[in-house]
């Protein structure tokens, strides 16, 4: 640290992204990101953008809005175009948190980041011991807004939608957001609620469904007073947020969302498969409506078992908070890469040494 940095931020423990190693090549299921490259028309709509890169991008993103509008059946000025959700994320820690924040004990590591980051005082709620969300822990926390992963992140639980729609309901003078970043791997949008309900937001991302993650698109959606706060945000810090070359690719890519939701489908079923392979050789798996599993074995520590996979080229990601150890979250990929990871699995557990 120098001695310039400010005493606000002195204090602050960065969120930490899953690890990215160069030393060689492994097999990644620790970013939750999709197996599918991009569609070509989506490449091809970066190529050709790229040679007008001289010209800044439209700080309205219109034509991308107008795109996610019609999509969701809502109207332009309910969406926010953003450089990844977190940038929305953390529009609506500084926009909409002057009563404090809470969400989950376990849940994305990124929101405490966001809070501290903004001076926001929060809650962590402790999930119950089924890891699931119960709905009561936040309608009797009224005045704080609550940010609910949905599915959540690590576990990949999802919250029925009658659940958010009574934490919503429960004060109407404080914000939900819902954070869908998985949701097309086979949750239930909340978008739907959004007409009854001026304090939701729901955030969303390119990244895992629409195969963008290195892209950095992201949305959220909510009634136009909602947006308008965030724009304000947005419009005080970085109006050009999303650069024309991505912008291009996420109108390209609802263009061919057939495709999208094929490749959402496809990852479900060989997550399913998975779960049932590793629920065959011992491991708890936790149900899951995103892209990923959360799983452990009693016969091998989470963090033993995430070594003894980097050592064969393979990544998951370990989170070493007490309550969720003993467990791995692993990314879904191809049939193909499970298919690689569960003998992997299964020869580890076969010589614990
Ligand atoms: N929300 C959750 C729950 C996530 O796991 C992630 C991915 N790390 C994000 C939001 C952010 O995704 P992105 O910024 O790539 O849209």
């Amino acid at each position: 640290m120098s001695r310039f940095f400010s005493e606000k931020y002195a204090a602050l423990t960065p969120y930490v992204p899953g690890e990215q190693p160069r030393d060689m090549q492994y097999l990644k299921l620790n970013t939750n990101e999709s197996p599918f490259p991009p569609i070509p028309a989506v490449v091809e709509a970066a190529r050709e953008e790229a040679s007008r890169a001289h010209l800044y991008s439209d700080p309205t993103a219109l034509a991308l809005r107008q795109a996610i509008a019609d999509r969701l059946g809502v109207t332009p000025d309910m969406v926010i175009a953003v450089n990844g959700s977190d940038e929305a994320l953390n529009f609506a820690f500084m926009a909409f948190c002057d009563g404090g924040a809470v969400f989950p004990d376990v849940t994305y590591g990124f929101y405490p980041v966001f809070a501290r980051l903004n001076g926001i005082p929060y809650e962590e709620i402790p999930l119950r011991d089924d890891f699931t969300v119960d709905p009561e822990d936040y309608t009797a926390r009224p005045g704080k807004t609550v940010f609910l992963a949905n599915p959540n992140a690590p576990t990949g639980i999802f919250l029925p939608l009658s659940s958010v729609e009574r934490i919503a309901a429960s004060d109407p003078d404080r914000v939900l957001v819902v954070d869908e970043a998985y949701v097309d791997f086979g949750g239930e949008s909340a978008v739907t609620l959004i007409p009854q309900y001026p304090n939701l937001l729901v955030v969303r991302t390119f990244s895992k469904s629409r195969s963008l993650a290195g892209a950095r698109l992201g949305f959220a959606v909510g009634q136009p007073a909602l947006i308008a706060d965030l724009e304000t945000i947005r419009n005080s810090t970085n109006p050009y947020n999303v650069n024309r070359m991505t912008l291009a690719m996420g109108t390209a890519s609802l263009a061919h969302d057939d495709v999208n939701l094929g490749n959402c489908k496809t990852v479900a079923d060989v997550r399913d498969r998975t779960a049932e392979a590793l629920r065959s050789l011992g491991f708890e798996v936790l149900p899951s409506s995103a892209n990923f599993l959360f799983a452990r074995h009693p016969g091998i520590g989470g963090e033993d078992l995430y070594r003894k996979l980097r050592a064969r080229g393979i990544l998951v990601r370990h989170f070493s908070l007490p309550r969720i150890r003993d467990y791995n979250r692993i990314t879904v990929g191809s049939a193909e890469q499970m298919k690689t990871f569960v003998a992997a699995v299964r020869e580890i557990l076969e010589d614990p040494s």
